[in-house]
């Protein structure tokens, strides 16, 4: 199949690689000519396990990367991901959706299938989307995969889920058409859901929903353990192994950041106000996470005064594997270690961060020595490892959201729930 695929970022990379690896031929377009470039050159804007091998392999040969998006026209089925960030009041922006509808609208027949990959609320698809498509059939096809984990989980999709109102056999034939290499390949059979384009995209939102109030209520109950000096994996441990709760998502920290959480709960609350409801769990959800920051700082407040001194954050990705740092729990602890006087030095594997007042380290050894105590943000693997770096520490206070770092003689060590 020849599939065309609007957006090269996480999700659009992602899901190019693994269709051009999976048989179909792939023509990705993108705004951004260095991106386009690169994918022609064979290499991967983005960084996730895996798909810069299959880049390697299939750029500029099975999978085309172009800015033009008349080259959509040769095939019958386009997906789009390209953002659809929120604003400040947390309402979508789905200016970059619409612009790519209308661009693809002009050039592609009335047979084509345009797929709405990226996440956008129902209201703003039937308002602001819809109405570009002249003749060619709009359906939506949300991503489940996670950063860090993405191309395993594209090719091991839980379900895949098929949107479309008008002409909707063919979409959902075509959409069939596209998964059906990465049906045959993958273990576990998904459940294949056909529905209508906003219920599609109401799944992805209540997806999303359960999974960030799953982290936002264990981290809630981890506050209350931390209380009663009671470590929070414990409880988690057990209540985890009830199938109805299910061990996955309760591991309880600083809480979750990325692209996608945050800012998919933010539009579902403000597109429900808009409409006269006023979600109140998903409002808590959002409330609690955006908490948990401060409730490190203020357990790191507890063993030392960092004005004037140097303080360690280890991890700035929002999680490890990526080197993606949007919204990464990371921002607000070190605008929280700026407003006490700090001087901040980061380091994370992969990622930095731009625009903050930081120094980035080139080692975790780098960023602790001389530092009075060190945040610790993401759950690197390589921050299990750190050991004799603690003894370099000006002061060897340690305050971790994420369980990686190991109690220890030698270092002040505070879990932030456990
Ligand atoms: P991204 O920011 O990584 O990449 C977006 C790409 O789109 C960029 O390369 C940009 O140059 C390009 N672009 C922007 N406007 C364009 C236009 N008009 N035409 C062509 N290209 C354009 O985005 P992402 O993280 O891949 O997310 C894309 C969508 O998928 C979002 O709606 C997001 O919510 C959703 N999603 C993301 C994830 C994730 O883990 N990142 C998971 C599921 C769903």
């Amino acid at each position: 199949m020849h599939v065309s695929i609007v957006g090269s970022g996480y999700v659009g990379t992602t899901v190019a690689a693994a269709f051009a690896d999976a048989g179909h031929r792939v023509t990705a377009i993108d705004i951004d000519p260095a991106v386009v470039e690169g994918l022609n050159a064979g290499e991967s804007p983005i960084e996730e396990p895996g798909v810069g091998a299959l880049i390697a392999e299939y750029g500029g040969e099975e999978l085309i990367a172009t800015t033009e998006f008349g080259r959509a026209a040769g095939s019958e089925l386009t997906l789009v991901a390209v953002p659809t960030p929120t604003g400040p009041d947390g309402a979508i922006d789905a200016s970059y959706v619409a612009s790519a509808v209308e661009s693809l609208d002009a050039v592609v027949d009335d047979e084509h299938v345009i797929a709405i990959k990226s996440t956008v609320v129902p209201d703003a698809l039937r308002t602001e989307i819809a109405p570009l498509v002249d003749g060619p059939t709009l359906a939506t096809n949300p991503e489940f995969l996670r950063e860090g984990t993405a191309l395993e989980d594209f090719r091991n999709p839980h379900k895949l889920v098929f949107g479309a109102d008008e002409s909707a056999e063919r979409a959902y034939d075509l959409l069939a058409e596209l998964y059906a290499p990465i049906r045959r390949a993958t273990e576990a059979e998904p459940a294949v859901i056909r529905t209508g384009r906003d219920a599609a995209m109401l799944i992805k939102y209540a997806n999303n929903a359960f999974l960030a109030s799953k982290i936002s209520l264990i981290n809630d109950i981890g506050n209350i353990a931390k209380q009663h000096g009671i470590d929070a994996y414990e409880i988690a441990d057990a209540i985890g192994t009830d199938p109805r709760i299910s061990d996955q998502f309760l591991r309880s920290g600083v809480g979750y950041g990325g692209s996608c959480f945050p800012k998919d709960i933010k539009s579902i609350i403000n597109s429900a106000t808009e409409q006269g409801y006023e979600p109140l769990m998903l409002e808590a959800t959002t409330e609690l996470n955006d908490r948990q920051p401060e409730r490190l700082l203020e357990l790191f407040d507890q063993y030392v005064d960092p004005e004037g001194e140097q303080v360690a954050v280890l991890g700035l990705a929002f999680k490890p594997g990526t080197d993606d740092t949007r919204n990464s729990r990371a921002i607000p602890v070190i605008e929280g270690l700026d407003a006490r006087g700090a001087d901040v030095v980061g380091y994370d594997p992969v990622a930095t961060l731009d625009g903050h007042d930081i120094e980035h380290a080139d080692t975790a050894a780098e960023a602790l020595a001389g530092a009075h105590g060190a945040l610790v943000v993401t759950d690197w693997d390589e921050f299990a490892a750190l050991d004799e770096e603690f003894d370099r520490m000006a002061e060897p206070v340690v305050v971790d959201g994420r369980r990686i770092v190991e109690r220890r003689e030698g270092i002040t060590y505070e879990g932030l729930t456990w």
